[in-house]
């Protein structure tokens, strides 16, 4: 399926291609410093692929912290976090926060809460390899 998604005043759109229907998409609430201020909950799936497009790429603000190995493409117009992205190895992965799609009912997520904050970097990028969406491009 398709599942259609942008930050709140449409400068960052995406399509994010679900492998299956999205009767149950596993959703994430990451509990790092900045998703918690920013009430971040992510979903991602190793056959997914994700498709975004920058409008005006001059109010996109790429924000890192701790360990720097992700970037939360941040909005600079509206303040939405649309997905975060992370180069392993030269590919790019990606979690997309289920709080920017568009038409989805919220009943179809499963939530949990998770906790990374134990993790060595290693550890956090092989997760990440296993885990995030591994086809990502992002045109502008
Ligand atoms: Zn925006």
């Amino acid at each position: 399926m398709k599942i259609d998604g942008k930050c709140h005043c449409g400068n960052i759109t995406y399509v994010l291609h679900w492998p299956g229907e999205g009767t149950s998409i596993p959703v994430r609430a990451c509990s790092c410093t900045f998703c918690t201020k920013h009430g971040g909950t992510y979903t991602s799936h190793r056959e997914a692929r994700l498709a975004a497009a920058v409008h005006d790429a001059a109010l996109v603000s790429r924000y890192k912290f701790g360990t720097e190995t992700a970037e939360f493409h941040l909005c600079a117009r509206c303040g939405v976090v649309p997905f975060v992205t992370s180069t392993i190895e030269g590919n790019l992965y990606a979690v997309v926060n289920v709080n920017s799609f568009e038409g989805i009912d919220p009943s179809c997520f499963s939530r949990a809460v998770t906790d990374f904050d134990g993790e060595t970097t290693e550890s956090r990028l092989d997760r990440r390899k296993r885990n995030w969406i591994p086809s990502v491009t992002i045109a502008s």
